[in-house]
């Protein structure tokens, strides 16, 4: 078909298709598509519903701080991704620029096959859930409301917003009760657990969340990691979530991609960043947290993962 209007249009069409790992998928097999005309890329595309959001050669700088630098990089799908590094290098703004609340120097942020635009941007959100470290509820209004703050915002039915908070009061271990309180009342758990559930108001289909148990004691925030891990497999949604401790990230993801100076040194499971370090950074950033949950006790032995 395409050689038949190659001849009669004096055009040429070509179509590249390949099965591919994806480096920045950790090896996943995905199928990607290249759609050329006379010589140009007109279209590409991954096609297969595994990737939820993309980074295309993307540049951040703030003034002339570099805080990403030319990345690409694709997020799967229903698994949990986890960057990681140290403090400032770019994770946030990754995180800021997936939800469009930063916009990248060059390159593209594409969500769900669909690059974000500004004409875009307010419906794409609706689909992000986002929780950062202190939560950022509004004060001056009642756990409640700022739960249902955008489901009133869209005018959804009244009786399946009451009929959702229920659910994720339920799902978030959250009592009803002190649902009419102000965050200033709640501790810092109970606040976490209502800034997920905010995030989660709209069920949607990416949850991100920056440094969500960072502002937590050590016990609370043991007992939230393990709440979230079953709140994340019971809803099955893509989650990316920025730590800068590695037992967190071990715990919580499928993915870990570690990050310096706005570039990405390795991307893979735990395993593959413990067992198969690409340098010295990696080896002494994996190195530097005692105790790996989810690791077995030889694993953790004496601080070395080997
Ligand atoms: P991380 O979350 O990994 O700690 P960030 O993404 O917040 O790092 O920051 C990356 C770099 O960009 C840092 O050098 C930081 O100081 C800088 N940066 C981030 N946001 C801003 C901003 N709004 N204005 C100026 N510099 C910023
Ligand atoms: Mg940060």
């Amino acid at each position: 078909m395409w050689t038949n209007s190659a001849a009669t249009n004096q055009k040429t069409f070509k179509i590249d298709a390949r099965l591919t790992r994806h480096p920045a998928l950790a090896g996943t097999v995905i199928f990607e598509i290249e759609l050329r005309i006379n010589g140009l890329v007109v279209a590409h595309s991954f096609l297969c519903d595994g990737v939820m959001f993309e980074l295309r050669n993307v540049t951040k700088h703030f003034d002339k701080t570099l805080a990403v630098a030319r990345t690409d990089l694709v997020f799967a799908a229903k698994e949990t991704t986890v960057l990681i590094g140290p403090s400032g290098c770019g994770k946030s703004t990754i995180l800021n620029m997936l939800i469009g609340l930063v916009q990248p120097d060059a390159g593209d942020i594409i969500f769900d096959s669909t690059p974000l635009a500004s004409d875009n941007l307010e419906k794409m959100r609706q689909r992000m859930g986002y929780v950062i470290q202190e939560g950022g509820l509004f004060p001056h209004l009642s756990a409640r409301q700022n739960i249902t703050l955008m489901a009133k915002h869209l005018d959804l039915d009244p009786t399946a917003n009451a009929e959702r908070l229920k659910y994720l009061c339920a799902l978030t271990h959250f009592t009803t009760e002190a649902l009419d309180r102000s965050p200033t009342t709640l501790s810092g758990g109970q606040r976490q657990r209502v800034a997920l559930m905010r995030a989660l108001m709209l069920d949607p289909d990416v949850l991100l969340l920056d440094e969500p148990l960072g502002a937590l004691d050590p016990l609370i925030r043991f007992d939230l990691q393990s709440e979230l891990k079953d709140i994340f497999q019971a809803l099955g949604k893509t989650v990316i979530m920025v730590t800068h401790d590695i037992g967190e990230a071990a715990y919580f993801g499928d993915r870990i991609i570690l990050l310096r100076q706005g570039e990405i040194v390795q991307s893979g499971t735990i395993e593959d960043l413990v067992e198969n370090p690409i340098d010295n950074f990696v080896e002494q950033f994996v190195s530097a947290q005692r105790i790996v949950p989810g690791l077995s006790s030889e694993q953790n032995d004496a601080g070395s993962f080997r």
